[in-house]
């Protein structure tokens, strides 16, 4: 496709119909596909032939929205998981076996930290956590001989903490490894981690990339840029004994973390995205840019706003002079960073919870990054399972708020959170 922009490629990358064919990307609702010969699907198994077998390792649909997400990260391949959970393990697994360790930035979701903090550690696989204003030397110093990553997210849900993507990846580069960033907030009209380094990285196609809070999904995107023949990635250098001695590295080339991804782990572990929830995520995909500038665009009238009233004890958006993250956000978020604005309210968590209880646009919602406005307590929801101490690790104090701004128009959204503040605060 030609090199069209990024609110371009939200709508035509991925699928070009030929004459005749149906205008939209068709949902190929089909667990398998027919050859003539068995020599035919016999090449297909050994990875000597391209095309679509069965639909947990490739469906047509699939990857019509996997080619549109790669186009628009800017990457060789992509590979759509159930969810934004499966991504980012199976981001880590492709190349983390027990016995290995990886470093990841401490600001990060708190699912994917449970997910590193315990599941990946019982696993066998050790992960050091380093505070996100870690300087490069710290990082470097976290890593070990056995280090095969280093893991950090664009803009940290729900802490809003601006990765410094350049130094991570420099480190981590510098030790050998690939960075791994999850994009999810940020989105790629925000901004493109490749282009500061990052060599995958992961989404939660949940929140913005789908937008309208209809499917759970997950995307693991390769950069192509990495050098996997460095002497630290076995398991892609060396034959692959369950597909009869490939090397990824040398059939696949650029493409090999993604190829192997797919047709090893996914094959092995089944968390495949379902063809009618790929072409859902699709029509998101085709509002994204639209969306995104909205998005930012009433999340910085709200946070200034809330920057004014007395009654806010706190606010917290990179877009906000006043945010520690402003620098930060000016060099990798220069279009806007998210919708997401995070604040406390005086009055603690008792006037947190009557002002939650109080809005009437906004919903009350363990969901974040959708068109419509909705709020959250971390602390008593999707944080819950973390020690205070752990919660002030990851930055989500107990007071905080996280409002995930829609695309409403702004005064009525506005309008809703004064109110409500008015019945919270006496
Ligand atoms: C929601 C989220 C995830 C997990 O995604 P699911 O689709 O819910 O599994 C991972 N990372 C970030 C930044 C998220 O916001």
């Amino acid at each position: 496709m030609k090199e069209y922009r990024p609110d371009t490629l939200c709508i035509h990358a991925g699928y070009q119909p030929k004459n005749g064919e149906p205008r939209v990307a068709p949902i190929v609702q089909s667990t398998t596909y027919t050859y003539d010969s068995s020599k035919e699907m016999g090449d297909l198994f050994d990875l000597q032939a391209e095309g679509f077998f069965y639909t947990r390792i490739g469906n047509p649909t699939n990857d019509v929205v996997e080619k549109k997400i790669a186009a628009l990260e800017g990457g060789v391949g992509a590979l759509l998981t159930s969810s934004g959970q499966a991504a980012s393990l199976m981001s880590v697994l492709n190349i983390c076996k027990a016995g290995d360790h990886m470093v990841s930035s401490s600001a990060i979701y708190g699912g994917t930290y449970n997910l590193f903090y315990k599941t990946l550690k019982e696993m066998g696989v050790d992960v050091t956590f380093v505070p996100p204003d870690v300087t490069w030397q710290e990082l470097k110093d976290a890593m070990r001989p056995n280090t095969r990553c280093v893991f950090a997210e664009t803009l940290s849900n729900p802490a809003l903490v601006v990765a410094d993507l350049e130094m991570f990846a420099d480190a981590a580069h510098t030790g050998g490894v690939p960075l791994i960033v999850d994009n999810t907030f940020p989105t790629p009209v925000n901004c493109r981690p490749f282009e500061f380094g990052a060599d995958i990285v992961v989404h939660s196609t949940t929140k913005y990339m789908d937008g309208h809070a209809v499917q759970v999904g997950g995307v693991i995107v390769d950069s192509g840029n990495f050098n996997w023949e460095n002497g630290k990635f076995p398991e892609l250098t060396q034959p692959d004994e369950s597909y009869h001695g490939v090397v990824y590295t040398k059939q696949f080339g650029k493409a090999a973390y993604i190829t192997k991804c797919r047709v090893h782990l996914m094959r092995d572990i089944g968390a495949q995205a379902a063809p009618m929830n790929a072409f859902l995520l699709n029509l998101g995909l085709e509002t994204l840019a639209l969306r995104m500038e909205r998005h930012c665009e009433n999340a910085l009238q709200v946070a200034r706003a809330l920057e004014k009233d007395p009654r806010i004890s706190w606010v917290n958006f990179p877009g906000l002079e006043s945010s520690s993250y402003y620098t930060l956000a000016q060099k990798y978020l220069p279009h806007g960073s998210s919708g997401v604005v995070s604040f406390g309210i005086k009055g603690g968590r008792e006037a947190a919870t009557r002002f939650m209880d109080s809005l009437e646009l906004a919903s009350v919602v363990t969901h974040v990054a959708d068109l419509r406005t909705c709020v959250l307590h971390p602390a008593s929801t999707t944080h819950r399972q973390l020690s205070d101490a752990q919660l002030k690790e990851a930055g989500v104090p107990a007071d905080l708020i996280r409002l995930s701004v829609g695309v409403e128009n702004v005064q009525d959204i506005l309008d809703d959170i004064f109110a409500a503040l008015d019945k919270a605060v006496k």
